[in-house]
C-alpha cells in the first residue's frame, strides 16, 4: 500500500490522477469519442441526491447518463433536473437492459451494503465498469466474487473511498511520507454520530441483513482507512471491543460502538473508535517522533482542517479545498480512459472487509486476532 499511496499522493498533489498501471493488468485503455464517460447511478437515496449528483456539474471526465431506482417518479424528476434522458431511467427489474445502453460506461452502486455485490456483478455482466460505495460488501466471499467478475469482464472496479481523494487527507499523507513528523508511532482516529430511526437512510443501517454490521462497517471504516493510509502499511494484529446501550431498540441487531486497536509492522499502533450513539466526531491525530498532525474534522463533506504541531508550536496548514466527490468520480473515468488501475481498487475494499471481520472476531472471542 505504501508504494501505491506514495505515487498516488504525489500524483494528486501535482494535479495528475491515477496510480501506475498495475503489472499484468488486462484492462485496456478505452478510446471514446466523448471526453466524458457516461455514468449510471444505482440508488437515488440521501447520499446520491445530496452529494453525488451535484458533484457531477464540476466533473471534467464524467457525466450523468442513467438512473436506476425503485421509484419511477423520483427517477423521472431527477432525470429532468440533471439532463438525463428519461429512456435511461431503469428499475431494479430492468437494470440488466443497461447492457444495450451505449450511453453508459460506468455503473456507480450506491445501495444498502448487502446489495453491493449483486449490483456490481450484474453491472460487470452488462459490460460496464463499476464504482462501488463503501463498505465494499458484507463479507470477504462477496468481495472476492466482485473482483473476479470485474476481471472476467475486463472492466475496472473502484471502491469509493472519498477521503483518499480529499485534499487535507492527501496533505497529511504527503507530510508523513516526507518525514515532517519523524517516524509515526501512533494514529488515533474516531468517527461517531447519532443514528436517527426516523431517517430512512438510517433505518436499513440498523438491520443486519442490509448493513452487515453497525457503526464499525459504516463509519469506523474511516478510522480504519486513516490508520492504513497514514502508516502506509497493513496491520498484523487487531484487538477490539463492541458495546451497545442495553435495551436501546436501535441496537438489537448491530453494534452501537466499537473500539479497536491495530498493530503495524514498523512498530506503530492505531487506536480507533466508532459510535452510532454520540455527537458528531470525524477526526484523527497522527503522532510522530518530531511532531503531530491533527485533522478535525478529517472526513467531513467539506470544512476539513489540518493542524501541525512541531517544536512546541502548532499552526493551521492552508490546504486548498477541492470537491472530493468530483475528484473521486473523475479519477475512475481517467483510469478507464488511460488504461490504469484506480488508487482504490476492489482489492483495497477487500482488505478493509477482511480486517473488519477480524475486529468482530476479536470482540467475540475476547482476544487479539493475528492478520496474515
Ligand atoms: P439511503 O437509504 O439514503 O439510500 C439507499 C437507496 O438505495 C434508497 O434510497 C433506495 O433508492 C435504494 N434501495 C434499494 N433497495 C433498498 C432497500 N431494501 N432499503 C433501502 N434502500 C434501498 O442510504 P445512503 O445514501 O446513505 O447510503 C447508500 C450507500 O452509500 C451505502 O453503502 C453507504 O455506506 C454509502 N454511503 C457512503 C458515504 C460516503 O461518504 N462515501 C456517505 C453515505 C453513504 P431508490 O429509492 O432510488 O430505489
Amino acid at each position: 500500500m505504501q508504494g501505491t499511496l506514495a505515487v498516488a499522493a504525489a500524483a494528486t498533489l501535482s494535479g495528475a490522477g491515477c496510480s501506475r498501471k498495475r503489472e499484468g493488468s488486462d484492462v485496456a485503455a478505452e478510446a471514446t469519442s466523448s471526453p466524458k464517460l457516461g455514468w449510471a447511478i444505482v440508488g437515488l437515496g440521501k447520499f446520491t441526491t445530496e452529494q453525488l449528483l451535484p458533484a457531477f456539474a464540476q466533473c471534467q471526465r464524467s457525466r450523468l447518463a442513467a438512473f436506476v431506482t425503485g421509484s419511477a417518479e423520483k427517477g423521472t424528476r431527477l432525470a429532468g433536473r440533471y439532463g438525463v434522458d428519461e429512456k435511461s431511467v431503469y428499475s431494479y427489474q430492468t437494470f440488466d437492459k443497461i447492457a444495450q445502453d451505449r450511453n453508459v460506461d460506468v455503473v456507480y452502486v450506491v445501495l444498502p451494503n448487502s446489495m453491493h455485490a449483486e449490483y456490481t456483478q450484474r453491472a460487470f455482466r452488462a459490460g460496464k465498469h463499476v464504482m462501488c460505495e463503501k463498505p465494499m460488501a458484507i463479507n470477504e466471499a462477496e468481495c472476492s466474487a466482485m473482483i473476479a467478475a470485474g476481471k472476467a469482464a475486463g472492466k475496472r472496479l473502484m471502491i469509493a473511498y472519498r477521503a483518499q481523494f480529499e485534499s487535507h487527507n492527501r496533505a497529511a499523507i504527503e507530510l508523513v511520507r516526507a518525514g515532517e513528523l519523524g517516524r509515526i508511532k501512533l494514529v488515533i482516529a474516531d468517527h461517531c454520530r447519532t443514528i436517527d430511526p426516523k431517517d430512512p437512510a438510517d433505518q436499513w443501517r440498523v438491520r443486519r441483513a442490509l448493513s452487515g454490521g453497525g457503526s464499525l462497517v459504516d463509519i469506523g471504516i474511516y478510522s480504519l482507512q486513516a490508520a492504513r493510509y497514514i502508516f502506509g502499511e497493513e496491520p498484523t494484529e487487531v484487538s477490539a471491543q463492541l458495546a451497545s446501550t442495553p435495551s436501546d431498540p436501535r441496537f438489537t441487531e448491530v453494534e452501537e460502538s466499537a473500539l479497536f486497536s491495530l498493530r503495524f509492522p514498523s512498530g506503530g499502533l492505531a487506536n480507533c473508535s466508532s459510535s452510532y450513539g454520540t455527537t458528531n466526531v470525524k477526526r484523527y491525530r497522527v503522532i510522530g517522533e518530531k511532531g503531530y498532525a491533527e485533522l478535525d474534522p478529517a472526513t467531513a463533506y467539506e470544512g476539513n482542517t489540518l493542524r501541525v504541531a512541531k517544536g512546541g508550536a502548532a499552526e493551521a496548514r492552508a490546504v486548498p479545498a477541492t470537491n472530493q466527490f468530483t475528484a473521486e468520480i473523475d479519477h475512475l473515468s481517467e483510469c478507464i480512459q488511460l488504461g490504469k488501475e484506480p488508487r482504490t481498487p476492489g482489492e483495497e475494499g477487500l482488505r478493509d472487509v477482511r480486517i473488519m471481520q477480524a475486529i468482530y472476531a476479536s470482540a467475540r472471542e475476547g482476544k487479539s486476532v493475528k492478520l496474515t
